[in-house]
């Protein structure tokens, strides 16, 4: 059985998509059946694969009308050796398309329901709004991944997020939870991210992953060759960290 996990926070320029493409290819060098799934209209996480959003036969656009099947709706991200099923602008037009349609915020529940043997990791990139479009990846998902950068309004910007989570686990999805929150783009020189990083580990204990990935320029650089940076630059400290923090999920979904 998969095991489905959203990327998921609020605001933009978090490091979501970093996030979601690094573990897509940490977890599958580490020898896990992975599909990225990416729900952001930008379609960072499709380029960042090496797939070209505008050439997509389907995309999970296709996928949320039920036009197609996440196996008719895949393709394979040879670089990376995870499957992708892409977005691009045409996302964009779903929030509105949906809003009259029945079971609207579990279309992609069931599209992933179907593909459910053919992986070991789900992992869907949300996009930076609580937005139709997220809210039918938190139906979804047995678990939330929230990468987040150690700063002055950090702690506050994830209480919307918590809330609602807490919203669809009542009514939508029991089975969610916040997996973990993950530190990104850290620097330990600064005194605040050190500090905040503190606040963190008091307030949400065990829920901050062990791992944290540090500011690293090969990460930032890795998507304008359309390579995941765990690909593009292996021994970069970037890398090692994602293929750690995919080391700590597998271990960690057998305590779920
Ligand atoms: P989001 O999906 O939340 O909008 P991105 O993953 O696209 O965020 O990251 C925002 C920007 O920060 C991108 O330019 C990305 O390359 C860069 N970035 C993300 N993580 C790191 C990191 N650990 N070190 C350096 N740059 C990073
Ligand atoms: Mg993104």
């Amino acid at each position: 059985m998969a095991k489905i996990f959203c990327i998921a926070n609020q605001k933009g320029g978090v490091g979501k998509t970093t996030t979601a493409v690094n573990l897509a290819a940490g977890l599958a060098q580490v020898g896990q059946r992975v599909l990225l799934v990416d729900l952001d209209p930008q379609g960072n996480a499709t380029m960042g694969s090496g797939v070209d959003k505008r050439a997509l036969p389907n995309s999970v656009y296709e996928v949320l009308l039920e036009a197609v099947s996440i196996r008719e709706a895949k393709t394979r991200s040879e670089v990376g050796g995870y499957d992708v099923v892409g977005a691009n602008r045409e996302l964009a037009g779903a929030e509105v398309e949906l809003v009259d349609q029945e079971r609207r915020e579990r279309r992609l529940k069931a599209a992933l329901d179907a593909a459910d043997a053919d992986y070991d990791f789900v992992l869907i990139d949300c996009p930076p709004s609580l937005s139709m479009l997220t809210l039918n990846g938190l139906v979804s998902a047995h678990g939330v991944i929230v990468p987040m950068q150690c700063e002055y309004f950090a702690l506050e910007g994830l209480s919307d997020l918590v809330n609602t989570i807490k919203q669809v686990h009542a009514n939508l999805n029991a089975e969610l939870k916040i997996i973990g929150l993950l530190r990104v783009m850290y620097d330990p020189r600064i005194t605040l991210q050190s500090q905040v990083s503190e606040q963190l580990k008091q307030h949400f204990g065990d829920k901050v992953f062990h791992s944290v990935i540090p500011r690293n320029v090969r990460l930032a650089e890795a998507p304008s060759y359309g390579q995941p940076g765990v690909v593009f630059d292996p021994a970069s400290k970037g890398a090692q960290s994602y293929v750690d923090f995919a080391r700590e999920m597998v271990a960690r979904i057998e305590t779920l």
